[in-house]
């Protein structure tokens, strides 16, 4: 798991992002909900035929959702299987979009398997979308049917705290997660995910998939290369000739490795496998790798790092990890322990050193990775699955067995309805 999907599943529930009709423009089915008690009131006849004419509308509206097709888990033991539903009615400032290909993340499996205890089954997963748009409201002026886009973590924000007020949407205590999230703009429904046919969004929500990326290896880029990506860019690990330090070599590990190097750094793999060592230096281009477990090598390469981006979940010590900074160097956790971090005051006064977390990116922190990728031809390594595999690969996922990302060929295998 990657610390983001944590934080920001459990963000919303922590701290109710805002009222149904607060912030933004309520739905007009709220509106017209909200309207009934009055009926109740005795309205006169045409304001009562009014209301009644409307909810009918509603009604239509709600039926005339376009028709999807997904896979869902309906229990935690995230068994996925195929789920019949429907999308919401477009609004004005809506895209529709055809999804192609959709990543499997850690978090997918975390919340199939309710591990946080908040799944709403059926629980459609998948937020590392590459679609293709067949349909946009009359209010949308970024993207157009035909445009080819992505959809990352999040579907929705209030739009109005000093973090949207400032791009940093992800960190939005309203953020709406693409699966599983409580969509209080829409109904408060739970919102489902990629691994399905269609998808609704918000054109603020979209992000344009430049052309020249295979989109396959793009879409896992939509949340494990934004979450590696924003921190570089956030604290100035992205200038030729520092020294990045990639802890954990899986999902984000590899395309941190693949940015690092795009970006004219010298680049050091750490990992607790040597098995590893080849792959990284032959096929993902590292400059240098380091065991951790190996104090010899980690005593040599003390305080060389400019930076480092830590990308692993499962508890490890990380003072050693801090040693190997040079003064002033700076930490990224992107990884998500369940058990608190040790970190001992002289770990990182003495060298004046920083510990910073980090929850995937912005919307716009994911539009510029996406450009930088295009211009460099960067995609994660992927294994291109059929949706009757997934449940397989979610096993293997289970035991990180995958180089480096499993992305479904969604259109591949279910058509589309859109
Ligand atoms: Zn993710
Ligand atoms: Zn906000």
């Amino acid at each position: 798991m990657s610390y983001h999907c944590r934080a920001l599943v459990q963000g919303p529930f922590l701290h109710p992002p805002f009222s149904p009709g607060a912030a933004g423009a309520p739905a007009p089915s709220l509106g017209v909900r909200v309207g009934l008690p009055s009926r109740a009131l005795r309205l006169p006849r045409p304001a009562r035929a009014s209301v009644e004419k409307r909810e009918q509308q509603v009604t239509m509206e709600e039926k005339a959702g376009q028709a999807a097709f997904g896979w869902a888990a309906r229990d935690a033991t995230g068994v996925l299987s195929p789920y019949n539903f429907s999308r919401r009615v477009p609004k004005d400032d809506d895209v529709t979009i055809k999804v192609l290909y959709c990543g499997i993340c850690h978090t997918d499996l975390h919340i199939i398997k309710n591990d946080w205890g908040n799944a709403m089954y059926p629980v459609v997963p998948g937020h590392e979308i590459v679609g293709v748009v067949t349909g946009v409201g009359g209010g949308v002026t970024r993207f157009k049917a035909g445009d080819t886009v992505g959809v990352g973590y999040f579907v929705g924000s209030c739009r109005s705290c000093d973090s949207c007020g400032k791009g940093n949407e992800n960190y939005c205590a309203g953020v709406v997660q693409t699966s599983n999230g409580v969509d209080y703009a829409h109904g408060g429904v739970p919102t489902k995910g990629g691994f399905s046919d269609v998808i609704v969004v918000n054109e603020h929500y979209v992000v344009r998939v430049p052309d020249g990326l295979a989109l396959d290896r793009t879409a896992p880029l939509l949340c494990a290369g934004v979450t590696v990506y924003s921190p570089m860019m956030r604290h100035g690990l992205n200038e030729p000739g520092k020294h990045l330090g990639v802890v954990g070599l899986g999902g984000l590990g590899h395309v941190a490795v693949k940015f690092g190097k795009a970006f004219g750094m010298k680049v050091t793999v750490i990992s607790t496998s040597a098995s590893k060592r080849q792959e990284a230096i032959e096929s993902l281009g590292a400059d240098e790798f380091l065991i951790s477990r190996d104090p010899e090598e980690m005593k040599a390469a003390t305080g060389t790092m400019d930076g480092i981006i830590d990308t692993v979940s499962a508890w490890h010590p990380i003072t050693p990890l801090l040693a190997l900074l040079k003064p002033l160097g700076q930490m990224v956790v992107v990884g998500g322990p369940s058990k608190p971090l040790e970190l001992p005051a002289y770990a990182i006064v003495p060298g004046g050193k920083g510990v910073a977390g980090n929850s995937v990116g912005s919307v716009g922190d994911c539009q510029a990775m996406l450009e930088f990728a295009g211009k460099h031809g960067i995609g994660a390594e992927v294994e291109v699955i059929k949706m009757d595999y997934v449940n397989t690969a979610i096993e293997r996922l289970e035991k990180n067995d995958v180089r480096y990302r499993f992305v479904i060929d969604v259109a591949g295998s279910l058509g589309s309805a859109a």
